[in-house]
């Protein structure tokens, strides 16, 4: 299809072995802008028949893209990010049509997308084992690392490309191939992903794509199939329990990356001006759609008029409109479903006693825009604390002292990520350290890092993207023992 401002077209069919492919029952779905709801794509809608030619295809190139020498692994990989690079522009235009996001964010999150495969373009070729000796002697032991071998994909649609290239590059640089069951809100960045692969000599097989509105059951398909290995998940953490499930029958490696409850510390010794500036990273950066948005603020009482009253004016100053339009900083949410969900959350936090200083309401209109909103004084039960808002929304509350932050933050059954601003770094290393969370920042807005191994705790889920141990989700560890 055709989509303007890109140069070159952007495929609609499955890719299975190589080829491009209409569903088999010939059906597609729509894909929508955002910005007013028009059809901007319809795209090949898969069944669990296409699904079993996909697993089928990735099985059939399993055995010969695992013994690639992994420098050619690496240099695919490196190829991709370089045509990535080269093609940022037109990646950042398809993503902000297809998922409503604002240019500046699709613009980084093209960069950070590229960056994985960089990373794994160089950990592709840094695959060790081992030689080890005996207690007593005697036997000696080889310890070495295998592809996982076929696994099935299935991304979200707040980071097209970069949940994706996540996900992808260690599953290449490890040997495996791959099945991807991309969100049916934004399938086109992937499809346009499996072309540049394709570009970078990624053989045939090794990348399958499926876009469906089937996904319940084209992914157990794909998860019921024996031939299929691993199960990497990226969404909410209601689907992840349900795939959790389903990968038991199959006893699948699983690595799960679900929802978040970010809380974001503000103590009263923390530069507030910085800790401003990190609030709006940490909530504002792709529109508040990201699992690590900071979902919840709490703020040492002295401090706290002074940071909301500041925050405010910086939310309220951004300017929203459809996310290609210049100078615009939020764009629309990505779906009615979203924009509902955060309207419903707002009203019914308001109704429980918060207090609204910017923003609040949902404008009249076509499109799925919500308004930059400060709430304060919010309950600690209210649905802004409880909920995943996954949009504009910072729900401002206050603590007295560090236990009291703690147990505040801790209240919930999430922990991906938290963000800590104070002045004394020891303050902030002992919050960090008793945060249940997989990540902390610390006077920083944003710890997302292709180097640095991301993932979460509780019910936030299982398992690392990036970082050294990123591709150990895709290896197994095999030894082999012999006297000597
Ligand atoms: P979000 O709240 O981000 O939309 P979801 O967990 O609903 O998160 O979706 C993430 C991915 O999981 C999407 O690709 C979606 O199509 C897929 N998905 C949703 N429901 C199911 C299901 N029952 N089984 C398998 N995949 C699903």
């Amino acid at each position: 299809v055709r989509i303007p401002g890109l140069e070159s077209p952007v495929p609609t069919g499955l890719l299975i072995g190589g080829q491009w492919r209409p569903s088999s029952s010939g059906a597609v779905f729509d894909v929508l802008d955002p910005a007013d709801g028009t059809v901007l794509a319809q795209v090949a809608d898969g069944t669990t028949d296409d699904v079993t030619a996909a697993v089928d295809a990735a099985a059939a190139a399993l055995p010969g893209f695992a013994a690639t020498p992994p420098r050619k692994r690496s240099e695919m990989l490196r190829k991709a990010f370089e045509i990535m690079t080269a093609r940022a522009e037109e990646f950042a235009l398809l993503m902000t049509r297809e998922n409503g996001k604002a240019l500046p964010d699709a613009r980084a999150e093209l960069t950070y997308a590229a960056e994985f495969f960089r990373w794994f373009a160089e950990e592709a070729v840094r695959i060790d084992g081992d030689y080890r000796v005996a207690p007593a002697g005697g036997t000696r032991t080889v310890v070495t690392h295998q592809p996982v071998g076929v696994c099935l994909l299935v991304t979200p649609w707040n980071f097209p490309a970069a949940m994706l290239t996540r996900k992808l590059g260690p599953a290449i640089a490890a040997g495996c191939t791959s099945v991807v069951k991309p969100a049916e809100d934004t399938p086109l960045t992937a499809l346009l992903l499996a072309q540049v692969l394709a570009e970078a000599g990624v053989p045939d097989g090794v990348v399958n794509i499926v876009p469906t509105m089937n996904a319940k059951d084209v992914v157990a398909t794909a998860m019921a199939d024996p031939r299929t290995r691993k199960i990497s998940f990226t969404g909410s953490t209601e689907v992840g329990k349900i795939l959790l499930k389903q990968a038991a029958d199959q006893v699948l490696v699983s690595s799960m990356e679900l929802g978040g409850n970010a809380p974001f510390l503000v103590c009263d010794d923390a530069d507030l001006d910085a800790a401003v500036d990190g609030a709006m990273l940490a909530k504002m950066r792709n529109g508040g759609e990201a699992c690590t948005a900071a979902n919840r603020f709490y703020v040492q009482s002295s401090v706290a008029a002074a940071f909301s009253e500041k925050l405010a004016a910086r939310m309220g100053a951004m300017t929203v409109g459809r996310g290609s339009d210049e100078g615009v900083t939020l764009g629309p949410l990505v779906n009615e479903e979203t924009v509902a969900k955060v309207d419903r959350i707002v009203r019914s936090t308001v109704e429980a006693g918060a207090r609204t200083v910017t923003g609040g309401t949902r404008p009249e209109g076509p499109g799925y825009f919500y308004p930059p909103t400060v709430l304060v004084d919010v309950p600690a039960d209210s649905a802004a604390m409880r909920e995943e808002t996954f949009g504009p929304v910072a729900p401002i509350a206050t603590f007295s002292d560090d236990a009291e932050a703690l147990e505040l933050a801790n209240s919930t059954p999430f922990g991906l990520v938290a963000y800590v601003y104070t002045g004394d770094l020891a303050r902030g290393l002992r919050l960090a350290e008793a945060l249940e969370s997989g990540m902390v920042g610390i006077n920083r807005g944003v710890v997302s890092d292709p180097a640095a191994p991301f993932g979460g705790v509780k019910q936030s889920g299982l398992g690392r993207e990036g970082g050294h141990e990123g591709i150990g989700e895709y290896l197994t560890t095999k030894y082999v023992s012999f006297p000597l």
